[in-house]
């Protein structure tokens, strides 16, 4: 992972907990209306790293092309602003944004079941126990800071260290996943969705 893609992401989990927070103090139309300028932000910012991705790339084909030659500078510029003038990312079918968009599903529906929850007393506890897992499948011991692996699967922070430390071919702990890959911890992610649950659930 390069350090533009680490500073993406340090971006991108700031507009998760900013949502998070938006679902978690807001209601109604107040919140739809701040999740929708949110992510309008979260779609700008793809919109830039698209264009700067496609940028980069028009450039090294152009200096590929003219090569060294100076002479051609002038004629090189002019075609470089003319192909980034029409650069158009189809922003919609950008995974990352759907990505974003069902992690804020996600945080709205565990709030929804925090709601009905309060509502209904304590008989729903088992049942919202079983939807959401708290639970560190190494240490079996609650999560505070949970990451989450590529199959879905997430572990306390400080234990899957530990574990990939003791062996770096470490496959995800959780009977029955289908996940065969070693765990890479470059490709683990905080897990925001269920940070922000565990939060708002204390113990
Ligand atoms: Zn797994």
């Amino acid at each position: 992972m390069n350090t533009i893609r680490e500073k993406f992401n340090i971006i991108d989990e700031s507009f998760l907990k900013t949502a998070a927070n938006v679902i978690r103090f807001f209601e109604n139309e107040e919140r739809e209306e701040m999740l929708q300028k949110l992510r309008m932000a979260v779609e700008n910012r793809y919109i830039a790293d698209i264009k700067l991705q496609k940028a980069e790339q028009i450039s090294e084909t152009l200096s590929a092309q003219y090569g060294e030659d100076e002479s051609n500078l002038q004629q090189m510029l002019e075609e470089y602003k003319q192909q980034v003038s029409q650069i158009n990312p189809d922003v919609i079918g950008l995974k990352h944004l759907q990505e974003y968009d069902k992690k804020v599903e996600a945080l709205l529906q565990a709030m929804a079941e925090n709601d009905q929850l309060q509502n209904n007393g304590d008989e729903d506890i088992e049942l919202m126990q079983g939807t959401v897992n708290v639970i560190d499948p190494i240490t079996k011991k609650r999560m505070v800071d949970p990451m989450k692996n590529t199959c879905g699967h997430s572990y306390e922070r400080e234990s899957i260290i530990a574990l990939l430390k003791s062996n770096k071919k470490m496959k995800c702990p959780v009977p029955g996943c289908r996940n065969k890959n070693s765990i890479e911890f470059s490709q683990l992610q905080p897990d925001i969705v269920l940070k922000t649950y565990l939060s708002q659930h204390p113990n």
